[in-house]
């Protein structure tokens, strides 16, 4: 299990004070556009919440 998930989404309301790390409880990856990844670049984060809305 990672313990330390590290992600420069600061626009995410997760993200830790805008420091690269997600304070989420748990988080969800996803094949990009619903498709088998087949590089890091295809995966998306399905926890993202956006920030300051
Ligand atoms: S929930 Fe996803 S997008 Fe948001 S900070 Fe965590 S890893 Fe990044």
């Amino acid at each position: 299990m990672a313990q330390d998930v590290l992600c420069e989404v600061s626009s995410c309301v997760h993200n830790i004070n805008k420091e690269n790390r997600c304070g989420a409880t748990q988080i969800y990856v996803v094949n990009h556009k619903e498709k088998d990844a087949h590089s890091s670049a295809e995966t998306d984060c399905k926890t993202f919440e956006p920030a300051g809305l």
